[in-house]
């Protein structure tokens, strides 16, 4: 079985652990920005960019995005003729693995979900449509 994957270069991943950092001990969030490819019935999801949004619960083990952060963040995604590839947040006393919450929400935005855990792990997953949650293959990229 093909799995689909999520391209990110090495300097968006240390941007992404930056985030963590500075919201620690809270969780920390952004939305990811870039293409979508498809190959038969794989998708290539490559970063291009990343926009860092505040976690308007500023809570450890959750978080939300604020309706006006969110459509600054698609207004400029368009514009920059990218698309939403997936959505990033942290988990700071936790490992890389949705939470409930998280499932929940992954149901209503069906785009990868990437998650740092507190030992410094990431990994992505999303919500497969009838097949629920599935992990995606995480490749670094220069
Ligand atoms: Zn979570």
């Amino acid at each position: 079985m093909l799995v689909d994957r999520i391209v990110i270069t090495h300097r968006w991943l240390e941007a992404l652990r930056k985030i963590a950092e500075k919201a620690y001990p809270n969780e920390g969030c952004a939305l990811l920005a870039g293409s979508i490819e498809a190959d038969g019935s794989s998708y290539t999801y490559k970063i291009m960019k990343i926009i860092e949004v505040e976690n308007s619960d500023r809570s450890s083990i959750s978080f939300s995005i604020r309706d006006e952060d969110l459509i600054n963040a698609y207004e400029m995604i368009s514009r920059s003729n990218m698309e939403l590839v997936g959505i990033f947040h942290t988990h700071p006393f936790s490992n890389a693995y949705p939470s409930g919450k998280d499932l929940r929400y992954m149901q209503i935005n069906p785009v990868p979900w990437i998650i740092l855990g507190e030992d410094g792990e990431m990994r992505a997953f999303i919500i497969d449509e009838g097949k629920g949650v599935k992990e995606l293959r995480l490749s670094i990229s220069d």
